[in-house]
């Protein structure tokens, strides 16, 4: 089996484990505040704020900025803790993307100034501003969060490192060196990825017995021997 047909196989079979999931908003604004809404929270409780938002229509710059305090504090608490930390970051996103109207057209152009584009923003991270440039911006970028990392490593892609920012780097070069180039490949690389790290491959205690990748993993097969 050649390389590329190797993570096409592994994801291929994640997705018949599966079946459909979920994916991230393409929309930028809603993508900014559903990674707001992601952190320190489940997905369970984020898509519960993020549906009060979507009811009470503050998913836009300007919806938001006029939305009524008590209704916007309401639908943020959904997510879980750290409800003034989200609201923060949520002003300082509203702000940025009202004070730059032409953000989701400046995201969607050449790379380097979409970098410079969402820096600004707080909250998202590496992770989090790849996920804007892959799913807002149909960049061809791998976003690797720790779940992505996790089983990116105990598939045998990349080497891990102390620092977690060359692990990730690692593995994502590892992991797209056998993607199809086309947006929606790295979009379902990341769903199912991201999804499998969340919920059988876990940190402390991955489901490998369960797990559709087992005979093509060597962490798998050593923890089951
Ligand atoms: S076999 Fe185990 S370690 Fe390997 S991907 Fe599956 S759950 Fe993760």
């Amino acid at each position: 089996m050649t390389r590329v047909a190797r993570l096409d196989g592994l994801l291929d079979a994640l997705q018949n484990f599966y079946g459909a999931l979920p994916t991230p908003p393409r929309d930028p604004f809603t993508l900014f505040v559903w990674e707001v809404l992601s952190v320190h929270s489940t997905p369970r409780k984020r898509d519960a704020a993020l549906a009060a938002l979507k009811r009470i229509r503050a998913l836009t710059p300007d919806a938001m900025w006029r939305v009524a305090r008590a209704k916007l504090e309401a639908s943020v608490a959904l997510a879980g803790p750290y409800a003034e930390q989200r609201l923060r970051a949520l002003k300082t996103g509203v702000d940025l993307f009202r004070r730059s109207p032409n953000l989701p057209a400046v995201i969607r152009g050449p790379l380097p100034a979409a970098r410079r584009a969402l820096k600004p923003f707080p909250q998202l991270g590496e992770a989090g501003l790849h996920r804007m440039l892959l799913f807002a911006a149909g960049h061809q970028i791998l976003p690797v969060d720790a779940r992505v990392n996790r089983v990116g490593l105990r598939l045998g892609y990349g080497e891990p490192n102390d620092d977690f920012r060359k692990t990730a780097r690692r593995v994502q070069t590892a992991l797209t060196r056998e993607l199809a180039p086309s947006v929606d490949a790295f979009q379902r690389a990341f769903e199912y990825l991201s999804h499998h790290g969340g919920s059988t491959c876990t940190e402390t205690d991955p489901h490998c017995h369960v797990c559709p990748l087992l005979t093509e993993c060597p962490e798998g097969k050593r923890r089951t021997a």
